[in-house]
């Protein structure tokens, strides 16, 4: 029988922590507050948005828009970004990226304080990841993919591991991840060959290349556990990288698309805004 991983119900147990959390910050008479900071309005965009604040509103945990024109200027974007980085209420920032292409992404990325960075976004961040930092953030996505795993008891710890995709956003932080959990990590990209006999070698196939339903039943064998990350649009309906129907009845394991992973990534985000107020709290009082 294959086990289906439902990220609902990784979301559900995330919820005890959180609440708890939350209610040992408030003694500590921390507020903790997320801002999200969106450039136009994409529909992608404003999806995970609407998700996010639905996820706070039922954790109580504050969350502000900050809504910028498609054709907000550098110059002014900066400012208001340092902003709203500066607000000693915020704890916190979601940048939706890309930018509009005559803003400069990368300068943006390092000016947030690493300790609001709960998307893992900065090269500090993504160093902070590559070194196992403590009081580093990993983007949303791939530390979702880590709960996923706890919550079904699948413990990375000299297993092999195959992340398809190398993306910044996803596949590299993941597979450090997955490193510093003691898995023996492959990633597999465009480039690579053999890429079939590969991940049906696996232990763990983490699929997150953006290709509707690549991963065919060639890919997996029946000790597998297959997490899909992809989100894909085919025929107006939403799936994965995995094709579901054929390969989950094959493998032990499986993620589906949607309620996989994705119903997971605001429960993270939650949970970095907390860590990220802890944080933040005990900088300013060594420094006070
Ligand atoms: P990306 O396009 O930036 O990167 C895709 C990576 O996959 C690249 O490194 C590329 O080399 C690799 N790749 C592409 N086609 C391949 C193939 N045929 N074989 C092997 N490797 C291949 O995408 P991304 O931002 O990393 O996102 C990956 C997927 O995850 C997308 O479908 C995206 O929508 C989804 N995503 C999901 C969430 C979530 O919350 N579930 C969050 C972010 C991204």
């Amino acid at each position: 029988m294959t086990t289906i991983m439902k990220g609902a119900e990784v979301a559900a147990r995330m919820r005890e922590a959180l609440e708890r959390d939350l209610a040992a910050l408030r003694r500590r008479n921390i507020e903790p507050k997320l801002a999200i900071v969106r450039v136009g309005s994409r529909p992608d965009d404003l999806a995970y948005e609407r998700g996010a604040l639905k996820r706070f509103e039922g954790l109580g945990i504050a969350a502000q828009v900050f809504e910028f024109p498609e054709t907000v200027d550098q110059e002014s974007f900066a400012a208001a970004f340092a902003g709203i980085d500066a607000s000693p209420d915020v704890h916190g920032i979601l940048l939706f990226r890309p930018l509009p292409k005559h803003l400069d992404e990368e300068a943006i990325k390092k000016a947030i304080d690493p300790l609001k960075d709960v998307d893992g976004m900065s090269p500090l961040s993504a160093a902070k990841v590559f070194s196992g930092a403590e009081d580093g953030f990993a983007p949303c996505t791939p530390s979702a993919v880590m709960e996923m795993l706890d919550h079904y008891d699948l413990d990375p710890a000299g297993k092999n591991v195959v992340v398809v995709g190398r993306s910044m956003v996803v596949g590299r932080p993941l597979a450090m991840l997955m490193l510093m959990r003691n898995a023996t990590v492959t990633i597999c990209h465009t480039k690579t060959r053999n890429m079939e006999e590969i991940c049906k070698r696996a232990d763990i196939v983490v699929a997150a290349a953006g290709k509707a339903r690549m991963l065919s039943p060639a890919f997996v064998s029946e000790k597998s556990a297959v997490v899909d990350v992809g989100i894909n649009v085919e025929d107006g309906k939403l799936c994965g990288d995995v094709d579901y129907d054929v390969v989950a009845p094959q493998v032990s394991m499986i993620s589906p698309v949607p309620g996989g992973v994705g119903a997971v990534t605001t429960s993270v985000l939650a949970k970095h805004v907390l860590k990220a107020a802890d944080l933040l709290n005990r900088r300013r009082t060594n420094f006070a």
